[in-house]
């Protein structure tokens, strides 16, 4: 195989591109690959393929009107299917490769089912070696939603995606444990004012610390109008999981508790996990809970994080699997 001194600078062995090569050709031909990224891992198809994006919705058991994310390796692919603004430019080249999605009008090269039936669509360039070179090599936007069943925890590595949709899928591209652990942030930047439609890896912060104006949350009516995902109970364990702000309310009511969080509780879990900060509670919240749920435990009682940076991506992910 020739040299490709770019790939090996980031870390793709030639086993790995041989792999890689192969699942852009499935791509191209209507299949579904599993594929990491810094977020989560993606079940990715061509965007531009409409009955290879049926075959994503039909996988996951996910309503066909819960728009993918489309995945580029560059801005100009996302030209190809969105019309930029100064805006979302900006964003891009400030946070670009990572995981910020931004929601544009959609141009007429993205079918319908891609977007599900919306005229925006979410663009994002992930932040991942092995997803930009299958991008490139397929040469074709990627449509790809986390790779679990819809309403499950999303997969942070390979073999929860074997597990859980492994027969839809031909091949799973291999990358080891996800970076960042929890979705991408998902932004509005069609209209005139950004609007926060789901946090993720980018917080609002740092996107106002780079606009210098307040990034909107959505109110009441709007999650369900601008972001259908919102819509759908999400992220949820077999047990059980409830929330709580103070480690010693710990009771559970007779049951086998297990306990996430940062803090130690009180009394005697039957699991404790225990992080050493909001990064690490973010990062390893999809691969615990699926943990906990074969270790006999009959409920989940989570720790509150702080708001800020990845905590409120993180609450939104806690609050979503505990179906309030
Ligand atoms: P997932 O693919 O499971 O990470 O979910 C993608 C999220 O992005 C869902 O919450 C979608 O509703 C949201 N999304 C994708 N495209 C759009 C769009 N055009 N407008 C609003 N939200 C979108
Ligand atoms: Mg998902």
């Amino acid at each position: 195989m020739e040299e490709r001194p770019e790939e090996r600078k980031a870390g793709i062995n030639d086993e790995m591109l041989t792999e890689i090569r192969l699942a852009a050709q499935m791509i191209l031909s209507g299949e579904l690959v599993g594929f990491p990224t810094e977020t989560v891992y993606g079940l990715g198809a061509n965007a531009l393929d409409m009955e290879a994006v049926k075959k994503i919705y039909a996988a996951k058991g996910r309503p066909s009107d819960n728009p993918l994310i489309i995945h580029v390796c560059d801005i100009k692919m996302a030209e190809s299917v969105v019309e930029l603004n100064w805006r979302a430019r900006f964003l891009m080249d400030t946070f670009w490769p990572g995981p910020l999605s931004l929601v544009l009008k959609a141009k007429g090269t993205i079918p319908h089912v891609t977007r599900g039936g919306l005229d925006t669509a979410a663009v994002r360039m992930p932040d991942n070696a092995i997803a930009l070179e299958l991008i490139r090599a397929a040469g074709v936007p990627i449509a790809a939603p986390s790779a679990n069943r819809s309403g499950r925890p999303s997969p942070t590595d390979a073999a929860t995606v074997r597990e859980d949709i492994g027969d839809a899928v031909l091949m799973v591209l291999d990358g080891g444990p996800t970076k960042v652990g929890l979705e991408s942030t998902v932004l509005d930047v069609s209209g005139e004012s950004p609007m926060l439609l789901r946090p993720g890896g980018i917080s609002k912060e740092d996107i106002e610390g780079a606009l210098h104006i307040p990034v909107l949350l959505p109110t009441d009516g709007d999650p369900l109008k601008r972001s259908p995902g919102t819509r759908y109970r999400h992220y949820a364990p077999k047990i059980p999981l409830i929330m709580t702000d103070d480690p010693c309310d710990t009771e559970a009511g007779g049951k086998k508790w297990a306990w996430i969080g940062t803090s130690e509780p009180t009394g005697s879990p039957f699991i404790k996990i225990i992080f050493k900060d909001t990064e690490e509670y973010a990062k390893e919240l999809f691969r615990v809970l699926r943990l906990i749920e074969k270790s006999g435990a009959e409920i989940i009682i989570a720790q509150i994080p702080d708001e800020t940076g990845i905590g409120r991506a993180l609450k939104d992910r806690l609050v979503r699997a505990s179906g309030i």
